[in-house]
């Protein structure tokens, strides 16, 4: 459409950015399964979900239908302050590759939690504005949603206690303190405040806790705490629905210039920066309009989607949280403690999981060694210090490339660039210093883990 040459950064302009999120599920013909009760197993109503979550969240939790959600002005205003994020062309990256591929990156770092987080947290933080409620409570493991939340709740003047890994409070006293300087209390998990806090300790002295855990203990001091609610940076769908303001922004970019990529290529946690990235192409997928290749990657010492199983698991620890089906290795698989990269989930977001399920996209597992070398190339090349998680991306990126300079072949490929990797620099140091291994589950070690799965008919 256009000859001009790509910029090497590509900006939408106010106007252009996206006015509403894009839900996903409207187009998939079989959609993601429903949330569970974990005593009953019947699916979740919107009044169950309630004593948990938001109630504007929980309608759009549950809605499957409903293609559009307008994002109110107060949200569209405060993503002014950091969006739109820019699509970086890698030119520099290209030429060191030597490749003839065309790299795009989707930078999610320009904010002071470093990370897409911030899309969704000052969503949540909103609707619980709206409601009237005191605050909220919320997980978090290396710290980039807990700093993104505590940023959206200061911002709206809502109370913000947060739950984190016990080894994420220790060892990243930095992130502590920025969540603090927006006004959160951080409290390290597992925790003596919480009865599920205390039953862990009890059982698990001296764990330096997971994720599944503090989701409990939050989920716990929410629904026993007047006027407070849960909110949860990643995994489920409203997460997937305000984080669709990257894939928007990034296709409204392309297309400005007429580019179609053929690859599109993102790291996976719980799914939510790769959910939103891929959102409106799938959507195409789905509609028989436009095909992409579109590839998930996770660590090799966490590998739902490529070792898991498509089952229904608890989302936390303290099994108190309904149960969602979706790639799991089982709710108290914990990575090794040598694992530094972050995407410790143990689970996958059930639409991508049923995306996966059917063959739409592909995912791929990659070794932390690996992953750094590449964050390591990237800095140099590109400039930006990446996060560890968002680095797993760049390794499949690189790849993919050197195979296109392999065979000759000009592939465009889109990757999101989810943050900055300033907060991390314990995980570069080991790197640095040859102390990373990589160690990754053994068969056995995922089966007993799988064997503890909930049996649900
Ligand atoms: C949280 C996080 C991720 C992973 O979470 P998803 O929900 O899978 O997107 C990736 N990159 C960064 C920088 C993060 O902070």
């Amino acid at each position: 459409m256009n000859n001009e040459k790509i910029p090497y950064k590509i900006y939408l302009t106010e106007n252009e950015m996206p006015k509403a999120w894009y839900n996903l599920r409207a187009d998939m013909s079989k959609k993601p399964a429903p949330l569970l009760n974990p005593g009953t197993h019947r699916p979740m109503t919107a009044s169950e979900l309630s004593g948990v979550f938001c109630e504007e969240l929980v309608a759009q939790e549950l809605d499957n239908d409903t293609p559009y959600f307008e994002i109110p002005e107060e949200i569209r205003d405060f993503y002014k302050m950091y969006r739109p994020a820019p699509l970086i062309r890698a030119y520099c990256l290209e030429k060191k590759l030597s490749t003839p591929a065309k790299i795009y990156y989707k930078f999610e770092g320009n904010n002071t939690s470093g990370s897409h987080k911030l899309n969704s947290a000052i969503a949540q933080a909103y609707y619980a504005k709206k409601q009237g409620l005191n605050g909220v409570t919320t997980e978090t493991g290396a710290g980039q949603w807990g700093t993104a939340l505590s940023m959206a709740c200061s911002y709206l003047s809502l109370d913000c206690k947060v739950y984190m890994v016990k080894c994420s409070y220790e060892q990243k006293p930095f992130r502590r303190e920025v969540m603090r300087t927006y006004g959160a209390s951080v409290t390290p998990s597992p925790s003596m405040e919480t009865e599920v806090g205390r039953k862990i300790l009890a059982e698990h002295p001296g764990t330096t806790g997971s994720l599944g855990c503090a989701i409990s203990e939050a989920v716990e001091t929410a629904v026993s705490s007047d006027g407070y609610r849960y909110v949860l940076g990643s995994v489920l769908n409203q997460v997937l629905l305000h984080q669709s303001i990257i894939g928007l922004e990034t296709k409204t970019a392309l297309d400005k210039y007429g580019i179609k990529p053929d690859i599109i290529i993102g790291c996976a946690g719980g799914g939510s920066n790769l959910g939103g990235l891929i959102a409106p192409f799938m959507g195409e997928k789905l509609r028989g309009e436009a095909d992409y290749r579109i590839i998930a990657v996770e660590p090799a010492s966490c590998p739902s989607f490529t070792r898991g199983v498509y089952a229904y698991d608890f989302c936390d620890t303290g099994m108190v949280c309904p149960l969602a089906r979706m790639y799991t290795l089982g709710s108290d698989f914990i990575p090794s403690a040598n694992h530094s990269g972050g995407l410790r989930y143990h689970g996958m977001s059930s639409t991508l999981s049923e995306l996966y399920h059917q063959g739409l996209m592909e995912a791929v597992s990659v070794k932390q060694t690996e992953v750094f070398e590449a964050a390591e190339y990237f800095a140099k090349v590109e400039g930006i210090l990446p996060a560890p998680e968002s680095s797993h991306a760049i390794r499949v990126a690189i790849d993919e490339a050197v195979r296109c300079t392999e065979t000759g072949e000009e592939k465009t490929i889109v990757f999101g660039l989810t943050g900055t990797g300033y907060f991390d620099m314990m995980a570069y140091e080991k790197f640095h210093d040859g102390k990373m291994d990589d160690y990754v589950p053994t068969d056995e070690e995922l089966a007993l883990y799988r064997s503890r799965l909930p049996k649900v008919e």
